[in-house]
C-alpha cells in the first residue's frame, strides 16, 4: 500500500467524521494543524507540546480538530468528548483518539497509527 492511498483514506475518514459530528450531533468544527514540519515537531517536543519525537501529522495522518456545542462552548474534557474518540475509533483499526493517550490528554487530536506497535498483527507495508 502505498502511503497518499493510506492519506486519502484517513481523509475519507476525516470527511465521514466531520459529517457525523455536524449533522448527526449538530456540531461546529473548526480545523487546526494537518501537517507539520520536523522542525515544527522538534519545537514542539522541545517545549513540551508534543511527547514524541515523531508525530502523525508529519506523515499527513493527524488532524487536530476544534468541535462548539449548540451553545457555542467548546467540548474540552475527556467526559464530554468521549462519543467523539469512540466514532473516530470505529471508523479504522488503526485510528486512535488522542483522548486515550496514556500520559497526556489530546481530545482535539485524530490520528491513523499505522507505525503502533500495538497494532503489530495488522502491520502493512507501505512503499
Ligand atoms: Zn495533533
Amino acid at each position: 500500500m502505498k502511503l497518499s492511498d493510506e492519506q486519502f483514506e484517513f481523509l475519507l475518514d476525516v470527511q465521514m467524521f466531520i459529517e457525523w459530528c455536524a449533522l448527526e450531533h449538530n456540531l461546529k468544527i473548526t480545523g487546526g494543524e494537518l501537517y507539520r514540519t520536523q522542525y515544527q515537531q522538534n519545537h514542539y517536543f522541545a517545549t513540551g507540546r508534543s511527547k514524541v519525537e515523531h508525530s502523525y501529522h508529519q506523515d499527513r495522518l493527524a488532524i487536530d480538530l476544534n468541535f462548539f456545542d449548540g451553545s457555542g462552548k467548546q467540548l474540552n474534557t475527556k467526559e464530554t468528548m468521549r462519543f467523539l474518540g469512540v466514532y473516530w475509533e470505529s471508523l479504522n483499526p488503526f485510528n486512535v483518539w488522542g483522548g486515550n493517550y496514556r500520559n497526556f490528554f489530546d481530545g482535539n487530536h485524530f490520528e491513523r497509527a499505522i507505525w503502533s506497535t500495538s497494532k503489530k498483527n495488522q502491520e502493512r507495508e507501505y512503499e
